[in-house]
C-alpha cells in the first residue's frame, strides 16, 4: 500500500470519502428521501479493489459509470423499496364503468370518497370499500349530481356511516329540477348526515401536512353547463398532489386559470372521462402532472376517450393510465413521492 509520508494513503482517503458519502445518504435518508441504490452503490465503491493500475482505474470507472446508470434506472422504475418513515396516502380510482368514483385513504386512517360512481356500478365501490374493511367513510366529496358521479349515492350512504357530505354550490337554474341534487339532500336529512357546501379555496379536510382543498368553481365562472361547476379538489400531501376534476371542461379551467392559483399536481384526473373539451393546453401547462388517469367505461357509447386529448395529456410528459385498460388504479406516496402504481388489470 503505498503511503504518504506521515499521512493517509491515496486509498484510505479514497475509501474514507466513499463511506462518508454513503453515510451521510443514510442519514440523509431519515429526513430527505434518498433510494437505497444510491446507498448501495457508495458502499460498493467503498469496498471496491482500490485500482493498482491505469487499466484498473479505467475499468473501475466505467464500472462506476454503469452502476450509476442502474441506480437511476432503479431509483426511475421504484425497482427498490424506500426509505421512508412516513404513513402513505392512498388514491385509488375505481373502475366504475363509465362514471367517477376515487378513494382517498389519508395518512392518518380516515377516508374519503369523491364522488360515487353511477347506479348500476355501485357494487364495484361498494365491495372496494368493504374489501379494504372501511365502514366509515369520513368525507364523501360530490362533485356534480350527474348520474354518473353519484348515482350510487343511496347505496354508498346505506352501506356505510357517512361522517361528512360536501358539494360545492351550484346556480339554483341548473340545479331546480336536477333529482340527484334532490336526492343527496334528502339523503342527508333522512341519515342526519352534515352535508356541507364547499366554497372556492375552503379546506374541506386537514391534518398535520395534509390539505384538501376545493379550488373550482370558482366565484366568477358563469356557465350554463352544470359539468362546468364540478368541485375540482386539490389534495396536498407534503411535495405530492392529486388534482381531481370531476367532468369540469375548458370553460372551468380557463376560470380557475384566471385566478391566478397553483395547480401544479403530480397526479391529473383528467376532466369529463376523456372528453375533447377537457384538459386544455394551457390548463395542463399549469398542472404539469407526472401522470393522468382517465376515468372512462370500456367500449362507452360516447367513444371516450378521445384520442386527441390522450394525445395532449401525453406531449404533456405525463404517463397516462385509464380505468378502462388498466382497472382500478392505486397510486400510494408518502410526502415526497409516488411510491407506487398498482393496477387490477
Ligand atoms: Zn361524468
Amino acid at each position: 500500500m503505498r503511503k504518504k509520508k506521515g499521512g493517509l494513503s491515496r486509498e484510505s482517503i479514497f475509501r474514507l470519502f466513499l463511506s462518508l458519502a454513503a453515510l451521510l445518504l443514510f442519514l440523509g435518508g431519515f429526513f430527505r428521501h434518498i433510494q437505497y441504490s444510491y446507498i448501495l452503490l457508495f458502499t460498493a465503491m467503498a469496498v471496491f479493489p482500490y485500482p493498482r493500475s491505469r487499466t484498473g482505474s479505467i475499468l473501475k470507472s466505467v464500472l462506476c459509470v454503469i452502476l450509476l446508470g442502474l441506480c437511476w434506472y432503479a431509483d426511475e422504475k421504484n425497482l427498490l423499496p424506500f426509505y421512508t418513515d412516513e404513513d402513505p396516502i392512498t388514491v385509488s380510482f375505481i373502475d366504475v364503468g363509465q362514471g367517477d368514483a376515487t378513494l382517498i385513504e389519508f395518512p392518518d386512517g380516515k377516508v374519503m370518497l369523491v364522488d360515487c360512481g353511477p347506479l348500476e356500478n355501485a357494487d364495484r365501490t361498494i365491495q372496494f370499500l368493504k374489501e379494504k374493511n372501511i365502514t366509515v367513510i369520513d368525507w364523501l366529496f360530490l362533485t356534480h349530481p350527474h348520474a354518473d358521479h353519484v348515482g350510487g349515492v343511496r347505496r354508498v350512504t346505506g352501506e356505510f356511516t357517512v361522517r361528512n357530505i360536501c358539494e360545492p354550490s351550484f346556480p339554483p337554474e341548473l340545479i331546480s329540477d336536477n333529482y340527484y341534487y334532490g336526492l343527496i339532500q334528502k339523503l342527508a336529512d333522512q341519515h342526519a348526515l352534515n352535508l356541507q357546501t364547499a366554497k372556492e379555496d375552503s379546506n374541506i379536510c386537514e391534518n398535520a401536512n395534509l390539505y384538501v382543498k376545493m379550488v373550482s368553481p370558482p366565484e366568477t365562472l358563469q356557465h350554463d353547463d352544470l359539468n362546468q361547476y364540478s368541485g375540482i379538489v386539490l389534495i396536498e400531501y407534503g411535495d405530492i398532489r392529486f388534482l381531481i376534476t370531476g367532468d369540469a371542461g375548458w370553460p372551468a379551467e380557463y376560470a380557475v386559470l384566471d385566478t391566478g392559483k397553483d395547480l401544479s399536481a403530480t397526479v391529473l384526473r383528467a376532466g369529463h372521462h376523456g372528453s375533447y373539451d377537457s384538459c386544455a393546453g394551457p390548463f395542463l401547462d399549469a398542472v404539469d402532472a407526472d401522470y393522468a388517469v382517465i376515468s372512462v367505461g370500456a367500449g362507452n357509447e360516447f367513444q371516450l376517450p378521445n384520442a386527441n386529448l390522450v394525445r395532449r395529456l401525453e406531449e404533456h410528459g405525463m404517463r397516462v393510465y385509464r380505468t378502462d385498460l388498466n382497472g382500478t388504479i392505486t397510486f400510494t406516496a408518502d410526502m415526497h413521492r409516488i411510491l407506487s402504481i398498482q393496477t387490477e388489470k
